[in-house]
């Protein structure tokens, strides 16, 4: 077994704190990765509190994992030491069910393995994440990080990056299309720019006025106040799709009414009540009601290739491991723009 070490939670109400713990060895076919970055996603504190109910403490959160590989196995063609590599949500998956054969692991029909609070396939017990000195990962679930990339903003890139342009892509978001993107955090400020970035007309929808520019500067055409009715009826009938960002209960009634004939609406972020939904604009107007999560393994290559390509990347702020409890404080007051990235070499400062 190899030694590392990172930051858990012990339980879902103590702040995380530095933990020793153990990976796999180095299999045949495995890549080790010594993690440089790890991005903050809101699901690390969801999961760290045990708000979702399935964690297993100690639990070492992080799916925005970035770093160089230290080792290979004997099996392993796509990766040599030293190159940069990513790793998202998911560390492994069944490989067999007609989702995994077709590159849409995420969906795998016995659940994919989650990068953290999965079970570990080689030696049990539950996966540890990227908030770590390192990671012991399958080839088939390493990404390749395009030369250039600027390491701490591409970190989250494979969390929110992947979970906004799954969705666009499948859509059909580009030129000729109007798309919304609801919410102005760490998945929203992803959506405009990677809409934006596949020549989509965008628009954002915030309930902040101090956003409006930031909206503009980040790619959208127009930023809409969603609580103004005059301004959100200017848009009527009008989109071919909208993506939800926003894990905050809210109603949908008034976006369904934005939708063309036929547009989609799309869930990203879960509220963790069920939602009254008024179906009325549905039927009239037979739009669709949808929801969609990150994206298999070779679409999340294809976005770290088409953001290389475009130069973009998640805006972020750096921090030292030893702020990540003060950064979830920030996080549930949406102040960081918009995304923290851990950089793991304060593990050992
Ligand atoms: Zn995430
Ligand atoms: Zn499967």
């Amino acid at each position: 077994m190899l030694t590392c070490t990172g930051f858990a939670a012990a339980s879902p109400t103590t702040p995380l704190a530095p933990i020793t713990f153990n990976r796999r060895d180095v299999g045949a076919d495995d890549v080790q990765i010594e993690i440089l970055y790890c991005g903050v996603c809101h699901s690390d504190l969801h999961f760290a509190r045990d708000e979702w109910h399935f964690t297993v403490y100690p639990a070492v959160p992080g799916h925005e994992i970035i770093g160089r590989v230290t080792s290979v196995g004997a099996g392993v063609s796509k990766y040599k030491v030293g190159e940069y590599v990513g790793v998202g949500c998911m560390v492994d998956s069944c490989r067999t069910c007609p989702s995994c054969v077709e590159g849409l692991e995420q969906y795998c029909d016995k659940g994919n393995v989650g990068t953290y609070g999965g079970t570990e396939p080689v030696i049990g017990g539950p996966t540890f994440g990227g908030y770590s000195s390192s990671i012991v990962v399958d080839q088939s679930f390493v990404l390749r990080i395009p030369e250039g990339m600027d390491l701490a903003s591409t970190a989250p890139l494979l969390c929110a990056g992947i979970t906004l342009y799954s969705p666009l892509k499948h859509w059909g978001a580009g030129p000729g299309k109007k798309v919304g993107i609801i919410g102005l955090g760490g998945l929203g400020h992803m959506g405009v720019k990677l809409s934006h970035a596949m020549g989509a007309q965008t628009v954002l929808f915030t309930t902040s006025p101090g956003k409006v520019e930031d909206g503009k500067k980040l790619g959208a055409e127009q930023v809409v106040i969603s609580k103004d009715a005059a301004q959100m009826a200017a848009h009527t009938e009008s989109f071919d799709l909208i993506i939800d960002t926003v894990s905050a209960s809210h109603d949908l009634t008034p976006y369904f009414n934005l939708l063309k004939r036929e547009g989609t609406m799309v869930q990203v972020g879960a509220p963790e009540h069920p939602l009254p939904i008024a179906v009325f604009p549905l039927i009239m107007k037979r739009r669709n009601f949808a929801g969609s999560m990150i994206g298999g393994i070779a679409e999340t290559q294809e976005m770290l290739d088409f953001c290389a390509a475009r130069n973009i990347t998640a805006d972020v702020e750096i921090i030292p491991i030893q702020k990540i409890n003060e950064a979830y404080e920030r996080m549930l007051k949406s102040d960081v723009k918009y995304r923290f990235s851990i950089d793991m070499a304060s593990l050992t400062a």
